[in-house]
Protein backbone atom coordinates (compact mmCIF):
# COMPACT_ATOMS: atom_id res chain seq x y z
CA UNK A 1 0.00 0.00 0.00
CA UNK A 2 1.02 3.44 -0.55
CA UNK A 3 1.89 5.35 2.77
CA UNK A 4 4.36 8.18 0.73
CA UNK A 5 2.55 10.93 2.35
CA UNK A 6 2.34 9.90 5.81
CA UNK A 7 6.03 9.18 5.50
CA UNK A 8 6.69 12.61 4.19
CA UNK A 9 4.36 14.22 7.11
CA UNK A 10 6.59 11.76 9.28
CA UNK A 11 9.42 12.24 8.97
CA UNK A 12 8.87 16.57 8.97
CA UNK A 13 7.10 15.56 12.52
CA UNK A 14 10.10 13.70 14.07
CA UNK A 15 12.36 17.20 13.41
CA UNK A 16 9.01 18.89 15.70
CA UNK A 17 7.43 16.83 17.75
CA UNK A 18 9.54 14.31 19.95
CA UNK A 19 9.22 10.94 18.22
CA UNK A 20 6.70 12.13 15.46
CA UNK A 21 3.50 12.34 17.68
CA UNK A 22 2.20 13.68 20.50
CA UNK A 23 1.20 10.18 22.36
CA UNK A 24 3.68 7.47 22.29
CA UNK A 25 1.63 4.46 21.13
CA UNK A 26 0.85 6.59 17.71
CA UNK A 27 4.20 5.97 16.53
CA UNK A 28 4.03 1.97 15.54
CA UNK A 29 7.25 1.49 17.12
CA UNK A 30 6.20 -1.93 18.05
CA UNK A 31 4.66 -3.02 15.43
CA UNK A 32 7.81 -1.77 13.36
CA UNK A 33 5.79 0.26 11.23
CA UNK A 34 5.03 3.72 10.43
CA UNK A 35 2.08 5.75 11.32
CA UNK A 36 -0.93 6.59 9.12
CA UNK A 37 -1.68 10.51 9.57
CA UNK A 38 -5.50 10.57 8.91
CA UNK A 39 -7.32 12.93 6.75
CA UNK A 40 -10.74 12.40 8.18
CA UNK A 41 -13.20 9.84 9.26
CA UNK A 42 -16.43 8.66 9.10
CA UNK A 43 -18.43 5.98 11.09
CA UNK A 44 -15.95 3.04 11.27
CA UNK A 45 -13.81 4.34 8.25
CA UNK A 46 -10.91 6.01 8.70
CA UNK A 47 -8.93 7.73 5.66
CA UNK A 48 -5.50 8.47 5.66
CA UNK A 49 -3.83 11.15 3.96
CA UNK A 50 -2.87 9.01 0.92
CA UNK A 51 -6.52 8.58 0.08
CA UNK A 52 -6.43 4.77 1.83
CA UNK A 53 -9.39 3.78 3.50
CA UNK A 54 -9.17 1.23 6.79
CA UNK A 55 -11.90 -0.05 9.00
CA UNK A 56 -11.29 1.31 12.26
CA UNK A 57 -10.89 -0.83 15.45
CA UNK A 58 -9.06 1.62 17.60
CA UNK A 59 -11.70 4.09 17.40
CA UNK A 60 -9.51 6.75 19.04
CA UNK A 61 -8.77 4.35 21.51
CA UNK A 62 -12.23 4.39 22.85
CA UNK A 63 -14.12 7.54 23.02
CA UNK A 64 -16.15 6.78 19.54
CA UNK A 65 -18.40 4.43 20.29
CA UNK A 66 -20.80 5.76 18.08
CA UNK A 67 -18.43 6.14 15.16
CA UNK A 68 -16.54 9.17 13.63
CA UNK A 69 -18.68 12.30 12.82
CA UNK A 70 -21.71 10.87 13.90
CA UNK A 71 -24.33 13.69 12.42
CA UNK A 72 -25.88 14.51 15.68
CA UNK A 73 -22.56 14.99 17.76
CA UNK A 74 -21.16 16.95 14.35
CA UNK A 75 -24.24 19.21 14.21
CA UNK A 76 -24.02 19.65 18.04
CA UNK A 77 -19.98 20.56 18.29
CA UNK A 78 -21.01 22.89 15.11
CA UNK A 79 -23.63 24.41 16.60
CA UNK A 80 -21.59 25.57 19.73
CA UNK A 81 -18.46 26.57 17.92
CA UNK A 82 -21.42 29.30 16.59
CA UNK A 83 -21.62 30.84 20.24
CA UNK A 84 -18.15 30.58 21.23
CA UNK A 85 -15.79 28.36 22.04
CA UNK A 86 -14.89 29.38 25.82
CA UNK A 87 -16.29 31.11 28.21
CA UNK A 88 -13.86 30.80 31.54
CA UNK A 89 -17.64 31.50 33.07
CA UNK A 90 -20.41 28.68 33.66
CA UNK A 91 -22.60 27.67 30.54
CA UNK A 92 -25.73 25.58 30.73
CA UNK A 93 -24.40 22.07 28.56
CA UNK A 94 -22.15 21.82 32.12
CA UNK A 95 -25.28 21.15 34.36
CA UNK A 96 -26.92 19.00 31.38
CA UNK A 97 -23.78 16.62 30.96
CA UNK A 98 -23.54 16.71 34.62
CA UNK A 99 -27.08 15.48 35.29
CA UNK A 100 -26.51 13.04 32.28
CA UNK A 101 -23.94 11.67 33.99
CA UNK A 102 -25.25 11.49 37.73
CA UNK A 103 -28.37 9.64 36.03
CA UNK A 104 -26.19 7.12 34.39
CA UNK A 105 -24.12 6.07 36.78
CA UNK A 106 -25.05 3.94 39.71
CA UNK A 107 -22.54 5.52 42.36
CA UNK A 108 -22.58 9.15 41.50
CA UNK A 109 -24.41 12.03 42.92
CA UNK A 110 -21.52 14.89 42.31
CA UNK A 111 -19.50 15.34 39.19
CA UNK A 112 -16.42 17.62 38.28
CA UNK A 113 -15.63 18.18 34.55
CA UNK A 114 -11.90 18.24 33.86
CA UNK A 115 -10.17 18.01 30.05
CA UNK A 116 -8.82 14.35 30.11
CA UNK A 117 -8.73 11.35 31.70
CA UNK A 118 -5.03 12.07 33.30
CA UNK A 119 -6.80 14.93 34.99
CA UNK A 120 -9.48 13.05 36.36
CA UNK A 121 -7.11 10.17 38.03
CA UNK A 122 -5.41 13.09 39.32
CA UNK A 123 -7.73 14.74 40.73
CA UNK A 124 -9.43 11.62 41.92
CA UNK A 125 -6.44 11.03 44.14
CA UNK A 126 -5.92 13.87 45.03
CA UNK A 127 -9.49 14.06 46.32
CA UNK A 128 -8.89 10.58 48.19
CA UNK A 129 -5.86 11.67 49.88
CA UNK A 130 -7.42 14.60 51.04
CA UNK A 131 -10.81 13.25 52.76
CA UNK A 132 -9.01 10.52 54.45
CA UNK A 133 -5.88 12.29 55.17
CA UNK A 134 -3.82 9.19 53.99
CA UNK A 135 -1.05 8.81 51.05
CA UNK A 136 -0.68 5.77 50.16
CA UNK A 137 -2.61 4.52 47.16
CA UNK A 138 -2.61 1.01 45.47
CA UNK A 139 -2.92 0.57 41.72
CA UNK A 140 -2.10 -2.88 40.01
CA UNK A 141 0.22 -3.96 37.80
CA UNK A 142 -0.52 -3.29 34.02
CA UNK A 143 -3.12 -0.76 34.75
CA UNK A 144 -2.78 2.47 33.56
CA UNK A 145 -4.73 5.71 34.54
CA UNK A 146 -3.49 8.33 32.49
CA UNK A 147 0.27 9.67 32.82
CA UNK A 148 0.53 11.56 36.25
CA UNK A 149 3.56 10.98 38.49
CA UNK A 150 1.97 8.74 41.02
CA UNK A 151 0.37 5.68 38.17
CA UNK A 152 3.65 5.75 36.88
CA UNK A 153 4.85 2.70 38.56
CA UNK A 154 4.52 -0.36 36.47
CA UNK A 155 1.75 0.76 34.21
CA UNK A 156 0.06 -0.28 31.00
CA UNK A 157 -0.60 1.44 27.87
CA UNK A 158 2.19 3.28 26.49
CA UNK A 159 4.46 2.60 29.40
CA UNK A 160 3.80 -1.45 28.91
CA UNK A 161 4.44 -1.22 25.02
CA UNK A 162 7.79 0.86 25.45
CA UNK A 163 8.79 -1.15 29.03
CA UNK A 164 9.75 1.73 30.60
CA UNK A 165 9.26 0.80 34.70
CA UNK A 166 7.91 4.05 35.99
CA UNK A 167 9.74 6.73 33.80
CA UNK A 168 12.82 9.49 34.11
CA UNK A 169 11.51 12.39 35.64
CA UNK A 170 9.39 10.89 38.50
CA UNK A 171 10.43 11.31 42.00
CA UNK A 172 10.76 7.99 44.16
CA UNK A 173 9.02 10.01 46.48
CA UNK A 174 6.09 10.59 44.71
CA UNK A 175 6.27 6.99 43.52
CA UNK A 176 7.33 5.47 47.47
CA UNK A 177 3.18 6.23 47.89
CA UNK A 178 1.86 4.32 45.12
CA UNK A 179 1.92 0.48 46.40
CA UNK A 180 1.69 -2.27 43.38
CA UNK A 181 -0.10 -5.61 43.08
CA UNK A 182 -0.93 -8.06 40.36
CA UNK A 183 -4.09 -7.43 38.35
CA UNK A 184 -6.75 -10.56 40.11
CA UNK A 185 -5.08 -10.95 43.54
CA UNK A 186 -7.13 -10.93 46.09
CA UNK A 187 -4.90 -12.07 48.25
CA UNK A 188 -1.82 -10.10 47.55
CA UNK A 189 -4.08 -7.39 48.21
CA UNK A 190 -5.24 -8.71 51.63
CA UNK A 191 -1.15 -8.65 52.23
CA UNK A 192 -0.74 -4.80 51.33
CA UNK A 193 -3.56 -3.96 53.40
CA UNK A 194 -2.61 -6.04 56.48
CA UNK A 195 0.95 -4.12 56.49
CA UNK A 196 -0.10 -0.39 55.27
CA UNK A 197 -3.61 -0.84 56.12
CA UNK A 198 -4.05 2.50 58.21
CA UNK A 199 -1.98 4.47 55.28
CA UNK A 200 -4.07 3.83 52.20
CA UNK A 201 -6.23 6.30 50.79
CA UNK A 202 -7.25 4.81 47.85
CA UNK A 203 -7.02 1.64 46.32
CA UNK A 204 -7.81 2.47 42.01
CA UNK A 205 -8.57 -0.20 39.20
CA UNK A 206 -9.52 -0.54 36.08
CA UNK A 207 -13.10 -2.81 36.57
CA UNK A 208 -12.18 -4.10 33.39
CA UNK A 209 -8.22 -3.83 32.45
CA UNK A 210 -8.38 -2.77 28.84
CA UNK A 211 -4.49 -0.93 28.92
CA UNK A 212 -2.74 -4.51 29.01
CA UNK A 213 -4.70 -5.63 26.41
CA UNK A 214 -7.71 -7.03 27.59
CA UNK A 215 -7.99 -8.58 31.07
CA UNK A 216 -11.52 -9.03 32.63
CA UNK A 217 -11.95 -9.34 36.70
CA UNK A 218 -12.24 -12.68 38.10
CA UNK A 219 -15.40 -13.51 39.81
CA UNK A 220 -15.29 -11.95 43.37
CA UNK A 221 -12.01 -9.65 42.63
CA UNK A 222 -13.73 -6.31 42.56
CA UNK A 223 -16.44 -7.73 45.60
CA UNK A 224 -13.35 -8.60 47.21
CA UNK A 225 -11.72 -4.85 46.52
CA UNK A 226 -15.17 -3.36 47.59
CA UNK A 227 -15.15 -5.19 51.02
CA UNK A 228 -11.42 -4.90 51.85
CA UNK A 229 -11.24 -0.86 51.06
CA UNK A 230 -14.44 -0.41 53.47
CA UNK A 231 -12.70 -2.53 56.09
CA UNK A 232 -9.79 -0.50 56.38
CA UNK A 233 -11.18 2.64 55.73
CA UNK A 234 -9.74 3.10 52.24
CA UNK A 235 -11.73 4.89 49.29
CA UNK A 236 -12.10 2.43 46.17
CA UNK A 237 -11.77 4.14 42.50
CA UNK A 238 -13.19 2.57 39.48
CA UNK A 239 -11.16 4.09 36.75
CA UNK A 240 -14.12 3.88 34.06
CA UNK A 241 -12.28 6.26 31.67
CA UNK A 242 -12.42 3.70 29.22
CA UNK A 243 -15.35 1.63 30.94
CA UNK A 244 -17.49 4.29 31.14
CA UNK A 245 -20.90 4.34 28.81
CA UNK A 246 -19.14 1.27 27.00
CA UNK A 247 -19.36 -1.71 29.76
CA UNK A 248 -22.42 -1.12 29.55
CA UNK A 249 -24.18 2.92 29.81
CA UNK A 250 -24.24 2.51 33.85
CA UNK A 251 -20.14 1.32 33.28
CA UNK A 252 -18.77 -1.58 34.99
CA UNK A 253 -20.36 -0.30 38.12
CA UNK A 254 -23.52 -1.27 36.86
CA UNK A 255 -22.79 -4.06 35.07
CA UNK A 256 -21.14 -5.73 37.56
CA UNK A 257 -23.54 -3.99 40.43
CA UNK A 258 -20.29 -2.74 42.67
CA UNK A 259 -20.57 0.86 44.22
CA UNK A 260 -17.10 2.69 44.23
CA UNK A 261 -16.58 5.59 46.02
CA UNK A 262 -14.68 7.55 42.71
CA UNK A 263 -15.20 6.94 39.45
CA UNK A 264 -12.99 8.36 36.78
CA UNK A 265 -14.32 9.30 33.31
CA UNK A 266 -12.62 10.46 29.97
CA UNK A 267 -12.85 8.93 26.48
CA UNK A 268 -16.49 8.33 25.53
CA UNK A 269 -17.75 10.63 28.21
CA UNK A 270 -16.47 14.05 25.04
CA UNK A 271 -17.42 12.04 22.13
CA UNK A 272 -14.24 12.40 20.93
CA UNK A 273 -13.41 16.23 22.56
CA UNK A 274 -11.15 16.64 24.96
CA UNK A 275 -13.29 15.79 28.00
CA UNK A 276 -12.39 13.75 31.59
CA UNK A 277 -14.49 14.02 35.00
CA UNK A 278 -14.71 12.37 38.10
CA UNK A 279 -17.20 11.88 40.43
CA UNK A 280 -18.75 10.10 43.58
CA UNK A 281 -21.01 10.60 46.47
CA UNK A 282 -21.59 13.91 47.62
CA UNK A 283 -20.24 13.57 51.12
CA UNK A 284 -17.10 13.20 49.24
CA UNK A 285 -17.55 15.16 46.21
CA UNK A 286 -18.23 17.92 48.46
CA UNK A 287 -14.22 18.51 49.38
CA UNK A 288 -13.55 19.99 45.93
CA UNK A 289 -13.05 23.36 46.09
CA UNK A 290 -14.56 25.88 46.16
CA UNK A 291 -17.27 23.65 48.08
CA UNK A 292 -14.63 22.25 50.01
CA UNK A 293 -10.77 22.45 50.62
CA UNK A 294 -9.25 20.32 48.05
CA UNK A 295 -8.30 21.87 45.59
CA UNK A 296 -8.81 21.68 41.97
CA UNK A 297 -9.63 23.83 38.48
CA UNK A 298 -9.24 24.00 35.06
CA UNK A 299 -9.41 27.05 32.46
CA UNK A 300 -11.11 25.08 29.91
CA UNK A 301 -13.29 22.25 32.72
CA UNK A 302 -16.59 22.45 31.23
CA UNK A 303 -15.73 23.62 27.82
CA UNK A 304 -18.94 24.61 25.66
CA UNK A 305 -18.09 22.91 22.67
CA UNK A 306 -17.19 19.28 24.70
CA UNK A 307 -20.25 19.70 26.58
CA UNK A 308 -22.31 19.68 23.32
CA UNK A 309 -20.17 16.60 22.02
CA UNK A 310 -20.72 14.80 25.09
CA UNK A 311 -24.57 15.64 25.95
CA UNK A 312 -25.12 14.60 21.84
CA UNK A 313 -22.80 11.19 22.31
CA UNK A 314 -24.90 10.37 25.74
CA UNK A 315 -28.14 11.54 23.99
CA UNK A 316 -27.71 8.66 21.14
CA UNK A 317 -25.82 5.86 23.14
CA UNK A 318 -28.55 6.13 26.26
CA UNK A 319 -31.03 4.52 23.87
CA UNK A 320 -28.67 1.85 21.88
CA UNK A 321 -28.62 -1.66 22.03
CA UNK A 322 -25.78 -2.75 24.25
CA UNK A 323 -26.69 -6.18 24.37
CA UNK A 324 -27.07 -6.68 21.19
CA UNK A 325 -23.72 -5.31 20.09
CA UNK A 326 -22.16 -7.32 22.87
CA UNK A 327 -23.86 -10.57 21.01
CA UNK A 328 -22.21 -8.95 17.59
CA UNK A 329 -19.05 -8.67 19.02
CA UNK A 330 -18.42 -11.27 21.16
CA UNK A 331 -19.63 -13.94 17.33
CA UNK A 332 -16.55 -11.54 15.75
CA UNK A 333 -14.09 -12.15 18.54
CA UNK A 334 -14.65 -15.93 18.38
CA UNK A 335 -14.94 -16.41 14.68
CA UNK A 336 -11.45 -14.06 14.68
CA UNK A 337 -9.74 -16.55 17.15
CA UNK A 338 -11.19 -19.62 15.39
CA UNK A 339 -9.46 -18.18 12.18
CA UNK A 340 -6.02 -17.85 13.53
CA UNK A 341 -6.22 -21.21 15.97
CA UNK A 342 -6.72 -22.72 12.54
CA UNK A 343 -2.77 -21.91 11.41
CA UNK A 344 -1.61 -23.17 14.41
CA UNK A 345 -0.50 -19.97 16.44
CA UNK A 346 -1.43 -20.19 20.19
CA UNK A 347 -4.73 -17.62 20.27
CA UNK A 348 -6.68 -16.17 23.08
CA UNK A 349 -9.41 -13.45 22.38
CA UNK A 350 -11.12 -12.09 25.44
CA UNK A 351 -14.05 -10.46 24.62
CA UNK A 352 -16.72 -8.13 26.90
CA UNK A 353 -19.25 -5.46 25.37
CA UNK A 354 -17.63 -3.89 22.77
CA UNK A 355 -14.20 -4.61 22.98
CA UNK A 356 -12.28 -7.67 22.19
CA UNK A 357 -8.28 -8.59 22.31
CA UNK A 358 -6.14 -11.19 20.29
CA UNK A 359 -3.55 -12.53 22.80
CA UNK A 360 -1.10 -14.67 21.27
CA UNK A 361 -0.40 -16.97 24.16
CA UNK A 362 -1.31 -20.62 24.81
CA UNK A 363 -2.69 -20.04 28.29
CA UNK A 364 -5.72 -17.06 29.27
CA UNK A 365 -4.17 -13.65 30.65
CA UNK A 366 -5.63 -12.72 33.90
CA UNK A 367 -2.62 -9.89 34.82
CA UNK A 368 0.20 -8.58 33.13
CA UNK A 369 2.68 -11.21 33.46
CA UNK A 370 0.72 -13.05 31.96
CA UNK A 371 0.47 -10.45 28.80
CA UNK A 372 4.23 -9.78 28.81
CA UNK A 373 4.66 -13.48 27.75
CA UNK A 374 2.60 -13.33 24.74
CA UNK A 375 4.48 -13.47 21.66
CA UNK A 376 4.90 -9.46 20.45
CA UNK A 377 6.06 -11.28 17.14
CA UNK A 378 3.02 -12.99 15.88
CA UNK A 379 1.24 -9.75 16.94
CA UNK A 380 3.16 -7.77 14.49
CA UNK A 381 2.78 -10.00 12.09
CA UNK A 382 -0.80 -9.91 12.45
CA UNK A 383 -1.05 -6.03 12.59
CA UNK A 384 1.41 -5.37 10.17
CA UNK A 385 -0.88 -7.85 7.61
CA UNK A 386 -3.84 -6.91 8.83
CA UNK A 387 -2.96 -3.51 8.42
CA UNK A 388 -1.82 -3.90 4.71
CA UNK A 389 -5.95 -5.02 3.79
CA UNK A 390 -6.89 -2.19 5.01
CA UNK A 391 -7.86 -3.37 8.91
CA UNK A 392 -6.58 -0.48 11.21
CA UNK A 393 -5.89 -2.70 14.98
CA UNK A 394 -4.48 -0.96 17.69
CA UNK A 395 -0.56 -1.02 17.09
CA UNK A 396 0.38 -2.88 20.08
CA UNK A 397 -0.42 -6.17 22.17
CA UNK A 398 -1.11 -4.55 25.21
CA UNK A 399 -4.26 -2.06 23.73
CA UNK A 400 -7.63 -3.25 23.57
CA UNK A 401 -9.60 -3.65 20.14
CA UNK A 402 -12.44 -1.30 20.37
CA UNK A 403 -15.93 -1.76 18.51
CA UNK A 404 -18.84 0.87 17.97
CA UNK A 405 -22.22 0.71 17.20
CA UNK A 406 -21.55 1.42 13.38
CA UNK A 407 -19.58 -1.36 12.39
CA UNK A 408 -21.84 -3.17 10.29
CA UNK A 409 -22.16 -7.11 9.89
CA UNK A 410 -20.14 -6.64 6.39
CA UNK A 411 -17.22 -5.09 8.44
CA UNK A 412 -16.72 -7.92 10.51
CA UNK A 413 -16.53 -10.01 7.43
CA UNK A 414 -14.23 -8.03 5.88
CA UNK A 415 -12.00 -7.88 9.37
CA UNK A 416 -12.56 -12.13 9.14
CA UNK A 417 -11.46 -12.47 5.26
CA UNK A 418 -8.44 -10.33 5.55
CA UNK A 419 -7.60 -12.55 9.24
CA UNK A 420 -7.99 -15.34 6.73
CA UNK A 421 -5.35 -14.20 4.51
CA UNK A 422 -2.56 -13.95 7.10
CA UNK A 423 0.04 -15.94 7.13
CA UNK A 424 2.50 -16.53 10.33
C1 LIG B 1 -6.92 6.56 28.45
C2 LIG B 1 -6.98 6.26 29.89
C3 LIG B 1 -6.62 7.21 30.86
C4 LIG B 1 -6.01 8.53 30.50
O1 LIG B 1 -6.88 9.34 29.78
P1 LIG B 1 -6.26 10.52 28.88
O2 LIG B 1 -7.46 11.22 28.36
O3 LIG B 1 -5.43 9.85 27.84
O4 LIG B 1 -5.46 11.38 29.78
C5 LIG B 1 -6.83 6.90 32.19
N1 LIG B 1 -7.34 5.72 32.56
C6 LIG B 1 -7.67 4.78 31.66
C7 LIG B 1 -8.27 3.50 32.13
C8 LIG B 1 -7.49 5.00 30.30
O5 LIG B 1 -7.77 4.05 29.42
Amino acid sequence: MNESTSRRLFEQACELIPGGVNSPVRACHNVHSLPLFIAEAHGCRLKDVDGQEYIDFVLSWGPMLLGHDHPEVTKAVRDAAGRGTSYGAPCPDEVTLAQMVVDAMPSLEMVRMVNSGTEATMSALRLARGVTGRDKVLKFIGCYHGHADPYLAAAGSGVATFSIPGTPGVPAAVVADTLLAPYNDLAAVETIFARHGDSIAAVIVEPVAANMGLVLPKAGFLEGLRAITAKHGALLIFDEVITGFRASYGGAQERFGITPDLTTFGKIIGGGLPVGAFGGKRAIMEHVAPRGEVYQAGTLSGNPLAMAAGIATLRQLKNMDYAALERRVSAFAHELRDILAAKNVPIQMPTIASMFCPYFSETPVENFDDAQKCDQELFTTFYKQMRAQGIYLAPSGYETGMVSFVHTDDDFARALDAARKVTF
